[in-house]
């Protein structure tokens, strides 16, 4: 009996952000401005996003054995998750993002994935009964790829939602498309998909029936300020967003994807549920930062009264 929960598989990251007025060439040393350790990774965010908006949501990833792993870990758990499958990865690091953000807001970023790549199958089966569980999973692309098609092909098995945000954008096996009940691109994502660049509606109508033609039943391209293009039973339109001043548009994908499911396993219809999630992303990119900027449930009701 499925009871209305959700599991999310993905990644769990530290950002270590360095704030600079330009970019170091190779060989240069430049001071920075201002430094910030921030909890990140599309997984983590979208959990959180989740757990805040009020989902019953359980979390599956992993930490390093080391102190902000740890920390994050705790944090998570504040954030309304339930953390027994986040596994502490003995002899690895946590994965963290070194970003360096110049005068201009462009960044650069390394990754290192650390204790992520090591969610593998033989793990992801330890906590196979949560899949088996629960109403819908929520996945990205910054865990190993065969576990996230082992665990598509797991939940299809078991009438669990499959909904994959394909971030970052990565092609795709058909194999995998064809388990995914709900997918969420944003332009770029769609383009890599499809090989549709996503200018207007028409273009997103087209990326989207491509989509469908892998077998995916529900396609929402989100678009920015624009909104989303939602395409379902033959029909698309577009669901603009709200209009707020943007402050930084960090994790708004994150929020949007976290919000979105969590209302649709409360069973609102559709377009109720992706006016929730701009709401909640549109919070989101009024605030600095990501996962400091996940708004919670009383802030997104009161948004949308
Ligand atoms: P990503 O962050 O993954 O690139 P998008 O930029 O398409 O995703 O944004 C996802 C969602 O976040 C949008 O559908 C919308 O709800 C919200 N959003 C993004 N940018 C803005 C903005 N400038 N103003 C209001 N809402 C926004």
């Amino acid at each position: 009996m499925k009871t209305g929960k959700l599991v999310v598989l993905g990644s769990i990251n530290a950002d270590h952000i360095l704030n600079l007025t330009h970019f170091p060439q190779p060989g240069e040393t430049v001071i920075g401005k201002q430094y910030q350790v921030a909890f990140g990774g599309k997984g983590a965010n979208q959990a959180v996003a989740a757990g805040r908006s009020g989902a019953n949501i359980a979390f599956i990833a992993g930490v390093g054995e080391d102190d902000i792993g740890a920390r994050i870990r705790e944090q998570l758990s504040r954030d309304q998750i339930d953390v027994s499958a986040v596994e502490t990865v003995a002899d690895e690091t946590t994965g963290v993002a070194l970003i360096f953000v110049n005068g201009d807001a462009e960044n650069m970023i390394g990754i290192n994935a650390g204790a992520n790549a090591a969610i593998t199958p033989d793990v992801l089966a330890r906590h196979r009964q949560k899949i088996i569980d629960a109403s819908a999973l929520l996945m990205q692309l910054e865990s190993p790829l065969e576990t996230v098609i082992a665990a598509a092909q797991l939940a299809h098995q078991h009438q669990t939602r499959v909904i994959l945000n394909p971030a970052p954008a990565c092609d795709l096996p058909d194999e995998l498309l064809a388990l995914v009940d709900m997918i969420t691109p944003n332009e770029t994502e769609a383009q890599r998909l499809t090989g549709v660049t996503v200018q207007n509606e028409q273009d997103a109508a087209r990326a989207a029936q491509l989509l469908h033609n892998k077998g995916i039943t529900t396609v929402l391209i989100t678009l920015g300020s624009r909104g989303v293009w939602l395409s379902e039973n033959g029909q698309g339109q577009r669901i603009p967003g709200f209009q707020v001043q943007a402050v930084d548009t960090i994790a708004a994908g994150d929020t949007f994807n976290g919000a979105l499911v969590t209302a649709l396993l409360e069973h609102q219809p559709m377009q109720t549920a992706v006016k929730f999630a701009h709401a909640a992303a549109a919070i989101a990119v009024t605030r600095a930062g990501a996962q400091s900027s996940v708004p919670w449930r009383n802030e997104i009701d009161a948004f949308l009264h």
